[in-house]
């Protein structure tokens, strides 16, 4: 499999060692509900995910929940409620909406609270090293040293790697960044240089470093603005420590901009994931999401959401259709077929632009075609055939349309109602018609 690899610009093959895939995606701050340019990186590399264990790999996919941060603190104690109490609810709603979007689910979801005193002693051991340095009980990681290495994943020269704490006079160079910082406002916790809370580009590193014992993980990746800093900083804290690449592969997926603007929270425009799942449903999302290159922007308006509700539902109504055939004709086989050594030219060629850098778009493309021509298809076994192909394309994509498989009785009334229309029988036709599509069948 070709992917497009930050750190070195250009597609890569990836090349796995084990039949293991250590995968590691940077995951939300959890003070809010997440909007849909959150849920992007989900999509889009759950798709990734699938590709791996369709060809037998297991992928260790661990996405972290940043669950202590100035957000955090400043909503908590602007709705005067307890630190944890917000991170909690908004971790088990991140799950909730996990489990709406129908992806695989993380192997591990590491938090932050679970793991100061990792944290502690990395920054201690970058201390030691002179990696990082302590000024007024708060730590700064000391990017002079690391001058070769550092911008590399952004494309960045030092000079254009401006942070948000630039003018702080008590660090050594402006392009440093905290560590650990001292606070007595919100939750902090003892340390040998004060009693305070980490910054947040350590955490992934700790996480990286006890779940991976040190060694280098195949994939690490996130949205495009986590290039830099978060990126830049875990990468280079990691080269200090451990004088190893954190990552082989470095991936990052484009924005999501809503009508031309980019969808962010401090922007105020952004689109709630629930509110997209109760208004248009998750399918639609993905699609849209999917019919996309990953690495490029997608700008959402109402029309696109209609276009793929149009789309996901004429491909609903034309899958239920075949399956209903095959079904009331005793065609239905399911006998799996060999992925992996599968020739048919439709899911070669779809297997080719996943291959391709997750080309996703092109994979639709394929898709479409199929379903459009699997009804011209005369011969039952084939339409057999490529109608388990569809659905194995569109579970790949995790496009997941519950094409219903009908129970014995549900055979019957359709057979029923097939004899009732052939007999012109319209009347009790349409009857039976509605309790059909009740069913989700018709
Ligand atoms: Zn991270």
């Amino acid at each position: 499999m070709l992917l497009y690899n930050s750190l070195t610009n250009k597609k890569e093959e990836l090349l796995i060692k084990s039949q293991k895939v250590n995968l590691y995606i940077c995951g939300p701050t959890v003070y809010n509900y997440i909007h849909i340019g959150n849920a992007r990186p989900l999509i889009n590399f759950d798709v990734l995910h699938r590709v791996l264990k369709l060809y037998n790999y297991k992928v260790n996919y661990i996405h972290n929940f940043t669950d202590i941060d100035d957000k955090i603190i400043a909503k908590a104690h602007e709705k005067k409620i307890n630190e944890i109490e917000l991170a909690t609810y908004h971790m088990q709603a991140y799950n909730n909406d996990i489990k709406n979007l129908r992806i695989l689910k993380p192997t591990m979801q590491p938090k932050v609270s679970d793991s100061i005193p990792q944290i502690i002693k990395f920054i201690e051991k970058l201390v030691i090293q002179k990696d990082a340095y302590v000024v007024n009980g708060n730590v700064y990681f000391r990017t002079t040293k690391h001058l070769d290495q550092y911008g590399k994943i952004s494309n960045l020269k030092i000079d254009d790697l401006s942070n948000d704490d630039l003018n702080n006079s008590e660090k050594e160079n402006p392009r440093d960044f905290s560590l650990w910082k001292k606070t007595d406002f919100g939750m902090n916790w003892k340390s040998p240089w004060s009693d305070g809370r980490p910054g947040w580009h350590t955490e992934c590193v700790v996480f990286n470093d006890e779940i991976f014992n040190s060694e280098t993980i195949d994939i690490h990746g996130g949205g495009v603005d986590l290039k830099f800093p978060h990126h830049e900083n875990e990468r280079i804290q990691w080269i200090a420590a451990n004088k190893k690449p954190l990552a082989k592969f470095w991936i990052h997926n484009g924005q999501v901009m809503l009508k031309n603007t980019k969808m962010s929270k401090s922007l105020g425009n952004t689109l709630l994931l629930k509110d997209v799942r109760e208004q248009h449903g998750v399918m639609a999302l993905k699609y849209i999401i999917l019919n996309s290159h990953y690495r490029g922007p997608i700008n959402v308006t109402e029309e696109t959401f209609t276009n793929a509700k149009i789309i996901i539902n004429k491909w609903k109504n034309n899958l239920q259709k075949i399956q209903n055939y095959l079904q009331t004709k005793n065609l239905y086989d399911t006998n799996s077929i060999d992925w992996i050594s599968c020739t048919d030219i439709s899911w070669v060629t779809f297997l080719k632009y996943l291959n391709d850098d997750l080309n996703t778009a092109n994979a639709i493309m394929v898709i479409d075609d199929i379903i459009k021509k699997i009804q011209n298809i005369k011969d039952n076994s084939i339409i057999n055939t490529k109608f388990l192909i569809i659905n194995k394309m569109l579970e790949t994509l995790g496009l997941l349309l519950d094409i219903q498989i009908l129970t014995n009785n549900d055979i019957v009334l359709l057979n029923e109602w097939n004899e009732l229309k052939d007999n012109k029988n319209y009347k009790e036709a349409d009857a039976l018609r509605s309790l059909l599509a009740e069913k989700g069948i018709l």
